[in-house]
């Protein structure tokens, strides 16, 4: 919760040093030494903030370790939540908190900062569950959870002063959010604290309503319950069970809940009378059942043994339920003082104060612990599966939660990029995604994306997606569409590539094109072994077809070719085909070389420069030869390698890598001959041009450095 700096009611603060007296029961002195400096600390650092209901806001923080305080919290947990607002609130920040009193409490300090920094605003129910997966995701240590609920309830408790349309946020939130966080870890009585005042704000007048009947009916019920009361604790002490029985009450949130899910009127659905009964060991609790079930007839298939088969959240009871003495139904549980703990604060029971110099890790050692214990007696129970579900991802979580820009939460696995994000969201925004934003700030698309995240993708219409995302992308979803993109992509330049090299190879048996109709495409396709006509074009553009070859099937099959001549164009390239054109690695051309194409099987065109020694030395079959000319704009920079020789002077390869830089070249590599002592070494850098211009300039430039002896292109 926020200060409001506008109240200006002045209160005297809460009587802290009553608490710490109560708080010294359980802990040590040097504790309490700490947990004095913590309050104080808390106290200036909130110093002129005050609540809405006009206290000092130090008042919160101070309720909300008291409440962890009765579960027994460890020191740590009391300190954090002493601090918990004062990161969000103050200037104070996590490393003052950290040098003060210790990197576990500002880890703690900070969880908490995290998760009061995300709000459930999605109307949608079914985010509700993904919401608190990642609430519960984000908190890691089970305390910074620990630390929010207490916090949760405590606002709760002092709903009253906030303003109306904010209460009834905060009731909503609480009854989707937290109130079933609490049921999760079996923090029964908070559960059932946070369902009735979120009930009593959402819906006031139902709840005066419910309320008073059931004071009414608690009235009317006295009598029974007493007289059964009665006679249960004469049967134990009869037969020497020491027993603590008391009458239980529903909750009026549940009462509801049952109403309208049950369609059960008031009466009918509380016409029941409960009972708890708390004894001394496991074995006692079933002698107690015997005895009841003695004493009043058990309803058949009601009995339930949670002793042996304990629920999910770790709640362990005896259940059965009897005929009571006016026809009414008696429920009853029966437990010992520790499943009792266990049933009234789950999780937080666990984490009860030992000493001082526990570790973080042990700590966290003990609750792995005992959620495996949980497990183990979970197993033969039906719903295991579920359980190592909710284990799974609560408690050792195996996926991130993000936010769309409208707010929906999105659950991703590990590891997940942006890139994994955009495709979750659809394919086309995958397929055209270029940047990122997460928490508003841009970012590379490789980002691994963290709980909490809002993720906002940026598209492009004419954006492709690029294969280097393959590296790291962790969905099979991203993956697959990334691949079928690709492979589409590079049949359609294949296609475009054939329908080229067919047009020049037509061009070469001075025909056209339009020299070619339909009804020969037709007869060639048939003879093909059912390829299409766009196959048979990729087929030309991979290399797999020869473009003369084809050329001539389809003039075979025509009209006799026209007499005159036309002159053969030759086939650019722009760089941007992709794998129909390739460049060779023998002589590396770049734009402005004088080049050729050679058409090998399975790769397409290979583009050599004329007088590349490779292709010179080659048996060279005329009809896979192209006459190939650049484009006047290549769309793509091209690698090209040179060596130096240079003076061996300290300093020397950050000149040159300066100077290259400077005439807007991307270094690629650089390979650096080992210094042998000698008076010259040599410097080899794989450098990205545009052109032989560009390249000409930089060997320019790089002239002018003195230690520059020597410079040529590398070829091969
Ligand atoms: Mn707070």
């Amino acid at each position: 919760m926020t200060a409001s700096a506008q109240t200006t009611v002045t209160a005297a603060p809460p009587a802290a040093p009553a608490l710490f007296e109560e708080w010294s029961g359980y802990l040590k002195p040097e504790d309490i030494t700490q947990l004095r400096a913590a309050y104080q600390f808390s106290e200036s650092a909130h110093q002129g903030q005050y609540r809405k209901s006009g206290e000092p806001y130090i008042a919160h923080p101070l309720a909300v370790a008291s409440i962890l305080a009765q579960w027994h919290m460890d020191t740590q947990a009391l300190t954090a939540a002493l601090l918990h607002d004062v990161v969000e609130d103050t200037n104070v920040t996590k490393n003052q908190i950290a040098e003060l009193f210790g990197r576990p409490v500002a880890d703690l300090v900070d969880g908490v900062s995290k998760l009061d920094r995300i709000e459930f605003d999605s109307q949608e129910k079914a985010q509700a569950e993904n919401f608190r997966k990642m609430l519960l995701a984000m908190a890691r240590d089970v305390r910074v959870m620990l630390i929010k609920l207490a916090d949760r309830l405590h606002n709760m408790r002092t709903l009253d002063a906030v303003h109306p349309q904010k209460r009834q946020r905060i009731a909503r939130e609480t009854l989707d959010i937290y109130a079933p966080i609490a049921n999760r870890l079996g923090l029964n009585s908070i559960y059932q604290e946070m369902e009735d005042l979120s009930f009593s704000h959402l819906y006031p007048d139902r709840h005066r309503v419910l309320a008073k009947a059931v004071r009414t009916a608690r009235g009317n019920r006295r009598e029974v319950v007493s007289k059964v009361l009665d006679s249960i604790e004469r049967r134990l002490r009869e037969h020497g069970v020491e027993a603590q029985v008391q009458g239980r009450e529903k909750h009026l949130h549940s009462v509801y809940r049952k109403m309208r899910e049950k369609h059960l009127s008031f009466a009918q659905v509380l016409d029941v009378f409960g009972f708890r009964i708390v004894v001394k060991d496991t074995t006692a609790c079933y002698v107690t059942l015997g005895l009841l079930h003695g004493l009043y007839k058990p309803i058949p298939g009601k009995f339930k043994d949670y002793i042996a088969i304990p629920k999910a959240n770790g709640y362990q009871s005896l259940h059965t339920t009897l005929f009571g003495p006016f026809g009414s139904p008696i429920e009853i549980q029966i437990r010992t003082a520790d499943m009792h703990r266990i049933a009234e604060a789950g999780v937080a029971s666990h984490w009860l104060y030992k000493s001082s110099n526990t570790s973080l890790s042990e700590l966290q050692q003990k609750t792995h612990q005992w959620l495996q214990s949980l497990l183990e007696m979970q197993s033969e129970s039906g719903d295991s599966v579920e359980f190592l579900e909710h284990l799974k991802v609560d408690l050792f979580p195996d996926e991130v939660y993000v936010f769309t820009p409208k707010g929906k939460i999105m659950s991703l696995p590990r590891g997940a990029c942006a890139v994994d994000f955009a495709y979750a969201v659809h394919t086309d925004i995958g397929n055209r995604c270029v940047a990122v934003k997460i928490n508003q700030e841009l970012m590379p698309l490789r980002t691994e994306l963290r709980n909490g995240d809002r993720v906002e993708i940026i598209t492009a219409s004419h954006a492709k997606p690029n294969p280097l995302w393959l590296n790291f992308v962790a969905t099979a979803k991203a993956r697959a569409h990334i691949r079928h993109f690709l492979k589409t992509m590079h049949f359609s330049e294949s296609v475009q590539l054939g329908s080229r090299l067919l047009q020049q190879a037509l061009a070469n048996f001075k025909a056209m094109p339009a020299d070619v109709g339909d009804a020969q495409w037709d007869r060639l396709v048939r003879d093909s072994s059912g390829r299409s006509r766009d196959e048979i074009l990729s087929d030309i553009g991979l290399g797999k077809r020869l473009a003369v070859v084809v050329a001539h099937q389809l003039l075979a099959l025509g009209e006799p070719l026209p007499a005159e001549a036309r002159p053969a164009g030759a086939v650019v390239v722009r760089g941007s085909e992709g794998l129909a054109v390739q460049f060779a690695r023998c002589c590396g051309p770049i734009p402005g070389d004088p080049i050729i194409g050679i058409i090998s099987k399975g790769q397409g065109m290979v583009v050599h420069t004329h007088d590349c020694p490779v292709i010179a030395k080659s048996h060279r079959d005329p009809e896979r030869v192209l006459d190939v000319q650049w484009d006047a704009n290549p769309s793509k920079l091209f690698d090209v390698g040179i060596r130096l020789v240079v003076a061996n002077q300290r300093g020397v390869l950050a000149k040159v890598a300066a100077e290259i830089a400077a005439a807007e070249s991307n270094i690629q590599n650089v390979a650096v001959d080992p210094d042998d002592g000698g008076t010259y070494t040599v410097m080899r850098f794989t450098v990205q041009v545009m052109n032989r211009m560009h390249l000409a300039r930089i060997v320019r430039d790089l002239r002018k450095i003195p230690e520059v002896v020597r410079i040529n292109r590398i070829k091969g």
